[in-house]
C-alpha cells in the first residue's frame, strides 16, 4: 500500500492538508484511548458518551470519521443524519467485551426472566459497548443504553420503571454502579449465558434487583489489588483512580473511580505537584502525563487495548482519501430505529 510507506510526519502533513481542504464537511471523532497522534488530529476528543452526543449534534458535516472501536462508530451511524456518512479507519477494530453478549443469548435470558418473574418486571440496560441489535432490543423493551459516565443515572431511570434490571455486557461496571446506588451484594447476581437461569436459583432471582451479564473488559480486569498495594508502598502520597470496568475489590481499594472523562477531570483538578496513579488504558494515561507535566501521572500497570490501537495514521489517511467509500459503517434501518430510541433515552438523561 503506497501510503503505508510514508513517514509519520508526511502522513500527519497530508491528513492536515485533507482536513483543511474539507473544512466543516469533515468531522474526525477520537476516543481518549487512541494513540496521541490520532488524538492530536481529532476535531473532537471524548469518551463514548461525549462522542455519541457530538455525532448526534453535528448536523453540518458530511463525513464523520470515527477513531475508536466499531460499536462506537455504529452508535454514531445510528445517531447521524441520513445524509451523513460514518467511516472507521479499521473495520477490524472491535471490542472483546462487546463480543461477549449477542442478541440470541440476551434474548433468551430476558425470556427466561420474564417467564419466572412476569412480563414487564425486568428492564434491559445495555452498556454502550454492545452491538446495535442489543441497543435496539433495549429500545423495543422499555430499556436504555448507558456509558460509564452515566450508568448510575441510567440504572436509576430503569429502577423508577421496574423492580429489576438485566445489565449487559459488563458485570463489573454494573456491580460497581449497583454498589454506588446502595444495592447489597445479595441484590446483584451474575448471569452465566451458557447455563439455565444463568446458573442462578429461582428464589435468588426473585430477590435480586440487578442481574449482571457475565462479561468483562480484559484491559481493566488486568488490574488487581496487588497492583494497588505495590503502588501505595512505593508512592504513599499518591491518589489512585480506576475505571469502573475494574473488578469491585480494585475499585473498593482505590481513592476514586470514574469514566475516562471523570479520570481526566480528576487529574486536571489535582493540585500541582501531586501524584496520581491511574488504572485504565495506557494511551489515556500517557497523554495525561504529557498534558500535566506539573503532576506525576503514573499507570497502575501497563494495559493497552489492542483494538483501539488498530487505528493509526496510515489507515486514517487512507480513509480520508476514500471518503464515502472505505469502511462505511452501515446499520440495518429496523435495528437503527430501535437502537435510536434507547440511545435517545440515554442522551436525554439529566
Ligand atoms: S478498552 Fe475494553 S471495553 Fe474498551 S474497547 Fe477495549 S476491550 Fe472494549
Amino acid at each position: 500500500m503506497k501510503e503505508a510507506r510514508l513517514s509519520d510526519e508526511e502522513l500527519i502533513e497530508k491528513i492536515r492538508a485533507r482536513k483543511e481542504e474539507l473544512g466543516s464537511r469533515l468531522l474526525i471523532l477520537s476516543h481518549h484511548y487512541q494513540r496521541k497522534e490520532i488524538v492530536a488530529l481529532g476535531d473532537f476528543i471524548g469518551d463514548s458518551f461525549e462522542l455519541s452526543r457530538k455525532a448526534a449534534q453535528d448536523r453540518e458535516c458530511r463525513y464523520i470519521v470515527f477513531c475508536g472501536v466499531h460499536f462506537m462508530a455504529q452508535s454514531a451511524a445510528i445517531l447521524a443524519n441520513p445524509q451523513q456518512v460514518v467511516q472507521i479507519p479499521d473495520e477490524e477494530a472491535g471490542c472483546r467485551m462487546a463480543d461477549m453478549a449477542d442478541i440470541y443469548t440476551v434474548g433468551s435470558a430476558y425470556r427466561q426472566l420474564e417467564a419466572l418473574l412476569g412480563s414487564g418486571e425486568v428492564i434491559p440496560v445495555a452498556y454502550m459497548n454492545s452491538e446495535a441489535d442489543l441497543k435496539a432490543f433495549c429500545g423495543e423493551n422499555s430499556g436504555i443504553v448507558c456509558t460509564s459516565s452515566n450508568a448510575d443515572k441510567a440504572l436509576k431511570w430503569a429502577f423508577e420503571r421496574a423492580q429489576k434490571v438485566l445489565f449487559f455486557p459488563d458485570r463489573h461496571l454494573g456491580h460497581n454502579t449497583g454498589f454506588g446506588l446502595g444495592l447489597s451484594a445479595e441484590q446483584m447476581l451474575v448471569w452465566s449465558p451458557d447455563k439455565p437461569l444463568g446458573g442462578n436459583d429461582p428464589d435468588a432471582l426473585k430477590r435480586a434487583r440487578l442481574i449482571l451479564w457475565d462479561g468483562f473488559c480484559h484491559v481493566h480486569t488486568r488490574f488487581t489489588c496487588d497492583h494497588i498495594k505495590q503502588r501505595r508502598a512505593r508512592f504513599p502520597e499518591a491518589k489512585i483512580i480506576v475505571h469502573p470496568e475494574c473488578p469491585r475489590e480494585v475499585v473498593a481499594m482505590a481513592d476514586a473511580f470514574g469514566s475516562t472523562s471523570r479520570i481526566e477531570k480528576y487529574v486536571k483538578e489535582a493540585p500541582s505537584g501531586s501524584t496520581i496513579i491511574i488504572g485504565t488504558e495506557i494511551n489515556l494515561i500517557e497523554r495525561l502525563a504529557l498534558a500535566y507535566p506539573d503532576k506525576k501521572v503514573l499507570d497502575l500497570d501497563r494495559s493497552l487495548c489492542p483494538n483501539m490501537f488498530k487505528i493509526n495514521l496510515a489507515n486514517l489517511f487512507e480513509t480520508l482519501e476514500h471518503l464515502g467509500e472505505m469502511n462505511v459503517v452501515r446499520v440495518d434501518e429496523a435495528i437503527k430505529a430501535g437502537a435510536r430510541v434507547a440511545l435517545d433515552r440515554m442522551l436525554s438523561l439529566a
